[in-house]
Parts: C-alpha cells; sequence; structure tokens
C-alpha cells in the first residue's frame, strides 16, 4: 500500500556530497517502492552555528568573520554541488550565490548598527536550510527523479517568538495541503527547509535549535502522513548519549510520552516538540541511521511497551540552581506564586522544580545565561521580605546538569529512587537536588557538572539499561 511519509536529514546527513548521495539513496529506495515521500532537510553540519557566530561578530563591530563565513560556506557548497552534479548549473549556483550575497549585506549592516535583532537573527540563521534544499533537490533530479526544492516561510506560519516560534497549525495545514499535494500526485519529491517558518506577515522566524525534526512533524501533521522518518547519523533514540556512555543501546520501541521526556530532558537526537503534531494525528515517527539503513532503529508510538523500570538516562548541561531560602518563608501564604510569577515576566523557562535539603527554600533550575537576570528579577520582588529577614538568601548555583531517568514502567515499580541513589552513593556523587515528574515517567536530579558524566554512567550501570535493551524487554 502506498504511504505518505516525511523523511527529514539532520546536519550530519548532509555534511557532504557523500553524505547527500547516502541520505538521496534512502529517498529514492523509499519513492521506488510506491510511497510519496516529501522531505526536509537541515543545514549542512556546522553551518547553522556559523551563520550565528558571525552574525553575532558582526554585531560586536567585527564584519570580517561575516566576510570569512560567507567565503567558507561558499567553498562548502559548492564543492558539494560539483561533486554530485554532472554540470552545476548556474540554477544551482545562483540563488546559493545571491542569498550569501544578502548575508554579507544584512552582516555589515549589524556591524554598522552594532545591533543584531532577533528577527535579523533569525533571517541568518535560515539560510543553511535553503542552500541545503537547493542542492538536495537538484542532486534527486540529477538521478532523474522529479524533485522541487520549497522554502519553508511558504509552508509553515508561525507566531512572532523569533528563535523559538510556535507553529500556528491550522493556517500551516491549509497551506501545505495547497502546495505539497499537487505535487505528490504528480509524482515530484517535495524538498522543503527544515527549521523556518514565517509569521502571517512573512517575516521568517525559526523553530528553535534543532528544529528541523520539529518541521517534519509540523508537515507530516499537514499532510496526515502515515510515517514521519527522521534520518540522523545515530541507530535510534539510544539508552543515552552516546558520546558519555559507550555501551548506550537503541532503544526499540518508544511512546510518545517517553519520547518526549528523553528529548526535554537533552536526548539531542530528537527536538522535543516534534512529538506534540505526532501524537495529535497518532503519526508514528522513526527515528534512523543514514549510514546504517539496514537496522530498524526506534519506534515511536501510542503504546508504552512494558519495560522492568527504566528506558533511558539524559542530561541537561550549561543550567543553574536558584534557590529562595529563609525560615521566615515557612507558612507565608503566596510565595512560591511570586517566586514563578517573577520568573515568567522575564520569559524564562523553567525546566525543574526541585525540593532543596531544607523545607525552607525553593529551588528551581533555569538556563545558565537566563540566571542572573532571574536573581535579580527575585531580589527586587522580595525586596521588603529580605529586609525583614523572612527570605534569608537569594542564590545561584553554576556549573550543574540535570540528570533525568525516564521510563513508562518506573511508576509500577518500587524501589527506582532507592537504587538509584545507592548507585549515584556508591561513585560518592552529591545529589544537590532531586524532582519527581508530575507524570511519574521520570525523575530528575541536580548534579555538578564534573559529576555529570560519572552519573549518566552510574545510573546506566545500575540499572543494567545496555542489556535491556538489548534482549528487547
Ligand atoms: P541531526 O543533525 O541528524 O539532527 P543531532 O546532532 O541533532 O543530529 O542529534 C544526533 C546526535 O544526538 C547523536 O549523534 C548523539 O551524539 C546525540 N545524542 C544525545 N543523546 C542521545 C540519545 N539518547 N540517543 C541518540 N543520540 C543522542
Ligand atoms: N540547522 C538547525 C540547527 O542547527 C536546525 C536543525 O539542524 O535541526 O539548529
Ligand atoms: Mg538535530
Amino acid at each position: 500500500m502506498s504511504k505518505t511519509i516525511v523523511m527529514k536529514f539532520g546536519g550530519s546527513s548532509v555534511a557532504d556530497a557523500e553524505a547527500i548521495r547516502q541520505a538521496a539513496a534512502r529517498v529514492i529506495e523509499t519513492v521506488a517502492a510506491g510511497h510519496h515521500v516529501v522531505v526536509v532537510v537541515s543545514a549542512m553540519r556546522g553551518v547553522t552555528d556559523l551563520l550565528i557566530g558571525a552574525a553575532q561578530r558582526a554585531a560586536a563591530g567585527d564584519a570580517t568573520v561575516a566576510q570569512a563565513t560567507k567565503q567558507r560556506l561558499w567553498e562548502r557548497h559548492h564543492a558539494a554541488a560539483v561533486a554530485l552534479l554532472p554540470e552545476p548549473s548556474w540554477s544551482v549556483l545562483g540563488p546559493v550565490e545571491a542569498e550569501l550575497s544578502n548575508f554579507a549585506n544584512l552582516t555589515s549592516a549589524i556591524a554598522v548598527l552594532g545591533e543584531l535583532t532577533p528577527r535579523a537573527l533569525d533571517l541568518i540563521a535560515s539560510l543553511g536550510e535553503r542552500f541545503s534544499a537547493i542542492l538536495v533537490a537538484a542532486y534527486l533530479r540529477s538521478q532523474q527523479w522529479h524533485a522541487e526544492a520549497i522554502m519553508a516561510d511558504s509552508l509553515i506560519v508561525t507566531d512572532g517568538q523569533f528563535g523559538n516560534a510556535n507553529p500556528l497549525l491550522a493556517a500551516t495545514t491549509d497551506k501545505v495541503q495547497a502546495a505539497l499535494q499537487p505535487l505528490l500526485a504528480d509524482g515530484v519529491v517535495p524538498v522543503v527547509t527544515g527549521f523556518m517558518g514565517a509569521t502571517e506577515e512573512g517575516v521568517v522566524t525559526t523553530l528553535g535549535r534543532g528544529g528541523s525534526d520539529f518541521t517534519a512533524a509540523i508537515l507530516g501533521y499537514g499532510l496526515d502522513a502515515d510515517e514521519i522518518w527522521i534520518w540522523s547519523d545515530v541507530d535510534g533514540v539510544l539508552t543515552a548519549d552516546p558520546r558519555t556512555v559507550a555501551d548506550a543501546h537503541p532503544i526499540r520501541q518508544l511512546s510518545y510520552r517517553e519520547a518526549a521526556e528523553l528529548a526535554h530532558f537533552g536526548a539531542k537526537v530528537l527536538h522535543p516538540k516534534t512529538v506534540r503534531p505526532a501524537v495529535e494525528k497518532r503519526i508514528p515517527i522513526r527515528m534512523l541511521n543514514t549510514f546504517n539503513p539496514s537496522y530498524g532503529g526506534t519506534c515511536i508510538t501510542h503504546e508504552a511497551v512494558s519495560r522492568h523500570d527504566v528506558t533511558g538516562v539524559t542530561a541537561i548541561p550549561n543550567v543553574a540552581q536558584v534557590t529562595v531560602e529563609g525560615r521566615g518563608m515557612l507558612g507565608v501564604p503566596g510565595v512560591a506564586a511570586r517566586v514563578f510569577g517573577a520568573v515568567a515576566t522575564l520569559g524564562t523557562s523553567v525546566l525543574m522544580i526541585s525540593q532543596g535539603s531544607s523545607e525552607q527554600s525553593i529551588c528551581f533550575v533555569v538556563r545558565e545565561e537566563e540566571a542572573e537576570a532571574v536573581r535579580r528579577a527575585l531580589c527586587d520582588s522580595f525586596e521588603r521580605e529580605m529586609a525583614r529577614g523572612i527570605i534569608e538568601r537569594i542564590f545561584v548555583e553554576d556549573d550543574v546538569v540535570i540528570i533525568a531517568v525516564v521510563g513508562a514502567a518506573m511508576r509500577h515499580t518500587p524501589g527506582i529512587a532507592g537504587r538509584l541513589f545507592t548507585a549515584l552513593g556508591k561513585e560518592q556523587i552529591n545529589v544537590i537536588s532531586i524532582a519527581q515528574g508530575s507524570s511519574e515517567y521520570n525523575l530528575s536530579l541536580v548534579v555538578s557538572a564534573a559529576e555529570a558524566d560519572g552519573a549518566v554512567r552510574a545510573i546506566h550501570d545500575a540499572f543494567h539499561l545496555e542489556r535491556k535493551n538489548r534482549e528487547g524487554t
């Protein structure tokens, strides 16, 4: 039966000509099997970082980095085009050159003004995806398949939250269906830029770093796709970050809930918002390896597959814990509401709320770069209570990491916390604070950055994650 499949290729899957050949092979196999395929591409690996870095340097008054970046990006895309295409025509390289000229003009203006607005940053950050969509579509055409590069600012309608925009799904669905369905019906493979959208007024936005996964899910939603396949450079969602745990192993089946928790707590392989549109339409997500396609990868669906206890362990680095402390707080109503009210006015998201070692404190974790502003806002808001000694200290602990232990079966299994703390105790790892997720799908804790890798490894070992997943239990 013919299916509609949205396939997303990440930065390493389009990193150079050879990777693009592999990615295209995955597309061609699936189209040749009779399926309708919509392709979503990320920028080549490292390109988004280069673009953002150059824009930030320009804002600091240094436009030379942007000049060098323009040259590097041209060489990299030009080299890929020459290697991939029999005769890289101007129809491919012309648009790349034109966008790079825009980039040079924009960064010069930013350097002169000494200001980088979130809006300008999104426009610049989205360029990498434009280049790869043009290249991949051209390569598919050179292999005698019909393909068309589509810029997602014409498809995905978002709110105006630059750098972390949210799709307006109804308006997006209308555009996606109008633009993509006729192409699919004509046997054309649309190659859509990941990561970007545009407001209703047409101003380019981005969906957050790593957001091309989310693009795939948004398009899957709009098209009522049968499946969403996320192709990366690992064999699926693993029990832990393979850079930390050498024997981390792919998890064959995950529920949407578990996948969302793992992604939220740092499993970089999947953008945290990806699961939302997929859940609503119950579209299965497969996580696959472009360079090892015969391996089945991870399948994410509605069903929680029963496991003994823990499914995976993740970490969020570069966070800071903020503590509001005072003996007089006990019994004073509304302190927590005021704390989080003050945080909310800054637009900061709280990653975890925890119980500190004493009950006379409230602690929570935010991104490191936001911690100081949060501390200041709290000091302002509680000035009177501090003067009267009701609140004694408001302080920030930097260099900490959130570690999360995730598993759907955890809530039916007694003693998980005991085993966890025994394992960490054996390694003499100090737990700064803990939180039980409201869903009981996770248990998270804060440790110092220096002890984070050791903690992840100790937990992975303690729950025999590698062995369980190998056995497929
Ligand atoms: P892509 O460019 O394909 O989107 P990413 O770099 O965003 O790929 O994500 C894939 C990377 O995520 C892997 O190479 C791996 O190093 C890292 N990673 C971190 N945690 C996990 C995990 N639990 N499972 C799989 N990969 C993980
Ligand atoms: N290129 C973007 C990034 O680096 C989006 C993505 O790769 O998913 O964040
Ligand atoms: Mg990614």
